[in-house]
């Protein structure tokens, strides 16, 4: 039946920084109070955790930890940067496996004071070096391409063609891919490089906020599904034309949705879930 398709939230994730002022115990009861179902950790939320015991406090509140977020920032121009990135990266990959999770969301990386190509070439290097302790902690690690306002310094991938360009050069089961509608919305090949992605089988998490129209804030001022130009359902049909039915996740970093009240906030997450998604 329809209404209770809308209504089914089997399939919803939270990513911790969406409620950020919420610590992760109390992100916890609140998502499960409201039924979400999936959960996705950012790494400064385990500050001062024992991991291993987050992991099961949030299994026993029924939720799936979904995946950790994020390793990545790979690229630098000094080699002691990209080596500090290794090794931050197997702490990724470690604290990964102690929370339970099987997937690493990677925010690639990039350094201004050389070009992408240098940038593109460290990322592929960077996880290729942490594939064999990836796939020894059975954990994959899914490359996320970022809108290219963010090509200076968060990201050189900045297109799924890019990151499945990437998946396919590294040949990896344990290397796939991260579809979020706030990077990928405006790619006219969009359709076509979801559907590659999923005949690579590499089509490992799905997250969606909207694109509010103006953007005060290109970092911070992400919208509700609903809210802004994105095609959420348009999306999620490719998406799911693939054969993925994982969790769908809410990702927003609001300097306005961060002031309100959060349990309110959750609240209009779900709904716009119900409603737009
Ligand atoms: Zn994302």
């Amino acid at each position: 039946m329809k209404t209770n398709q809308i209504k089914d939230l089997s399939r919803l994730c939270i990513h911790t920084i969406t409620t950020k002022p919420f610590n992760i115990e109390q992100a916890a009861n609140n998502y499960s109070a409201n039924g979400v179902k999936g959960i996705t950790v950012w790494r400064d939320a385990l500050q001062n955790r024992n991991i291993k015991q987050t992991g099961e406090m949030l299994r026993q509140h029924n939720l799936s930890v979904v995946s950790l977020c994020r390793g990545g920032f790979f690229p630098g121009k000094e080699q002691k940067k990209r080596q500090e990135a290794i090794e931050d990266n197997r702490r990724a990959i470690e604290e990964a496996f102690e929370l339970g999770t099987n997937l690493i969301v990677l925010v690639c990386g990039a350094d201004p004071s050389q070009s992408l190509e240098d940038s593109r070439k460290q990322i592929c290097d960077g996880i290729s070096t942490i594939l064999p302790e990836a796939k020894a902690a059975g954990i994959k690690l899914a490359i996320e391409p970022l809108h290219p306002m963010y090509a200076d310094t968060r990201s050189a991938i900045n297109t799924l063609a890019q990151a499945n360009d990437m998946t396919e050069a590294l040949n990896s089961p344990w290397v796939g891919v991260a579809v979020d509608v706030y990077h990928l919305w405006w790619d006219p090949n969009l359709e076509s490089e979801i559907e590659r992605c999923g005949k690579n089988n590499a089509l490992l998490a799905f997250h969606v906020c909207d694109w509010k129209s103006p953007t005060v804030d290109f970092l911070n001022d992400r919208g509700l599904m609903g809210e802004g130009c994105i095609p959420i359902k348009k999306i999620r049909s490719w998406v799911e034309a693939t054969g993925f039915n994982g969790f769908i996740e809410v990702e927003i970093f609001s300097n306005s949705y961060w002031k309100q009240d959060q349990a309110m906030f959750l609240k209009n997450i779900v709904k716009a879930y119900q409603e737009n998604v």
